[in-house]
């Protein structure tokens, strides 16, 4: 069983291979600086220590990539869905090899705790194994016969696409989004998080020892406003692909409008879990608590209010507070740690000004509301009590540790405040009522509602959300409506009249 100190010691050459050759781009199968010869520094959440050096790419470096995916694209695009199915499974396999590498990478790089980074590494690989069974079947469609024709309907790949990930569970992430693309039959440039540049790069890596042909997949890092832009303004690039936040997904829209973007957004979520007192109330504590407290809260489907019914507030809140105070925070790569440092001190002081928030809106700390005194950007696991919906620490989203409990008296109103929020990605009911789950489900804003349950995914099922948490679904087969153009044609069946002009 590994500990802290051989876990150190295994991400120690990862670490100098890193700061040694910093973080460079991928270009049609070329590991490049950028055009400008810029850099930027990446360093760890865990202790604030510089990682390494990370490209600086600007347009040109896009316009590189760009090219690049479009000359690569007719090549993979028509190669036999079976063919790409291959190579996407030897691709998955490689993750799984080296998914220590990964997750320690990803601990180091993001402040994630290796408990949950383990299983991210292999959640990966079970993505592109996902997709990579689905490729042979992606162009397939439907015969619709109408009395002169028999029309087809076929599905091809859209192009060169674009694929922007955010910092937050970074492999995992660019793995949901790249491997439909490629199964698809389209080729990508992916421009990661610039606060966790590390994974992607052992990502392309593994995919072209694997076997994925040049400039099918190319990285390109970079600054949002820099490279971020350039490729959502690139002509060559058919489609963005985009998990961020709400207000970067605004202007990724207005960017991309010039040259007609086809845009899909995994955007923010300010998610409510809605406890009834019908409900089995250990397993919605345990679920409440994981759903906000796992990955440092730094999670787009967070629980991050809790709305619990009076007649159980006083006894579930008391059980809640107690849990929360014993939450272990520290090192991510102590198997032990629950709760490792957040991403950055940019979102450390975002995260912290809540507390102040909290007291300002007359709302109570009852846990947590502190941080560790020691280098890292560590924040113990904070319980807000007392908020009412009208509060920003209960309209906004503060994507850390932090939780905002609000009590309600009926269904009417639990469904009044889960709803009064511009946000709507996920939903968690918990009740033993089955009408009840119904009308409530029924009626509940969310791309993604649980009942009786944290999330739990299931590939085929559709992810996404409505209001200002996104715009489109993947999964399943969204994955290759979202990749993907329908073709409508219709053959003549005979020789119907054609309308005469002229004549
Ligand atoms: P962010 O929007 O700041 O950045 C995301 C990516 O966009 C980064 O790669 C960044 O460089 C790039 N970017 C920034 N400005 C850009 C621009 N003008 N043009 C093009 N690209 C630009 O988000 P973040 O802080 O990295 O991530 C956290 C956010 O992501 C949270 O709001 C979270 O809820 C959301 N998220 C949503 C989902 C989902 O599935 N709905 C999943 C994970 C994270």
């Amino acid at each position: 069983m590994s500990d802290l100190s051989s876990n150190l010691e295994k991400l120690k050459p990862h670490l100098e291979r890193f700061s040694n050759k910093g973080v460079m781009n991928r270009i049609a199968g070329q590991v490049v600086p950028a055009a400008s010869g810029a850099t930027f520094d990446n360093s760890s959440p865990v202790d604030e220590t510089h990682i390494c050096a990370v490209a600086k790419s600007g347009a040109a470096d896009i316009d590189a990539a760009a090219q690049a995916a479009k000359e690569a694209f007719p090549a993979w695009r028509d190669m036999p869905g079976t063919e790409r199915k291959k190579i996407l499974h030897r691709i998955a396999d490689a993750i799984v090899e080296r998914a220590d590498e990964i997750a320690m990478c990803e601990c180091w790089d993001t402040g994630q705790a290796i408990r949950f980074m383990s299983k991210a590494a292999l959640r990966g690989a079970e993505n592109f194994r996902f997709f990579a069974d689905r490729a042979p079947g992606a162009r397939d469609g439907q015969m619709l016969p109408s009395p002169t024709l028999m029309n087809v309907t076929t599905r091809v790949p859209i192009g060169p696409v674009g694929v922007i990930t955010p910092w937050n569970t970074p492999f995992m992430l660019s793995t949901w989004k790249i491997a439909p693309a490629l199964a698809a039959g389209c080729t990508v440039v992916h421009k990661p998080a610039e606060f966790s540049p590390l994974t992607a790069s052992l990502l392309i890596e593994i995919a072209e020892e694997a076997g994925l042909p040049p400039g099918v997949w190319n990285l390109v890092n970079g600054l949002g406003e820099e490279a971020g832009k350039a490729l959502t303004e690139h002509p060559d690039i058919k489609a963005i692909a985009f998990v961020g936040e709400s207000r970067t997904g605004s202007m990724i829209m207005a960017q991309g409008a010039p040259t007609l973007k086809r845009v899909h957004f995994e955007l923010g979520g300010k998610n409510p879990v809605i406890v009834f007192d019908d409900a089995d109330l250990d397993r919605a504590l345990d679920a409440a608590i994981f759903m906000i407290y796992s990955l440092n809260g730094e999670r787009c489907t967070s629980s991050s209010r809790l709305l619990v019914q009076s007649t159980i507030a006083e006894e579930f809140l008391e059980k809640l507070r107690a849990r929360v105070e014993k939450i272990r925070v520290g090192h991510p790569l102590d198997p032990q740690t629950e709760v490792g440092p957040l991403i950055h001190k940019v979102h450390f002081d975002k995260v912290t000004s809540y507390f102040d928030i909290a007291k300002s809106d007359g709302a109570t700390i009852s846990a947590g509301g502190s941080t560790l005194d020691q280098p890292g950007y560590y924040v113990r696991p904070t319980l807000f009590e007392g908020a009412t919906n009208d509060m920003r620490i209960a309209q906004e989203e503060i994507f850390g540790p932090v939780l905002t409990a609000i009590t309600f008296d009926t269904d009417e109103d639990a469904l009044q405040i889960a709803n009064d929020i511009p946000y709507g990605l996920t939903g968690y009911v918990w009740t033993n009522d089955l009408t009840r789950a119904m009308r409530f489900t029924d009626r509940l804003e969310a791309g993604m509602i649980w009942v009786n349950s944290e999330n739990v995914r299931h590939l085929p099922t559709p992810f996404g959300g409505v209001k200002a948490s996104g715009i489109g679904r993947d999964g399943g087969d969204w994955s290759f409506e979202f990749y993907m153009e329908q073709k409508h044609i219709g053959f003549a069946t005979g020789h119907h009249p054609i309308p005469k002009l002229g004549t």
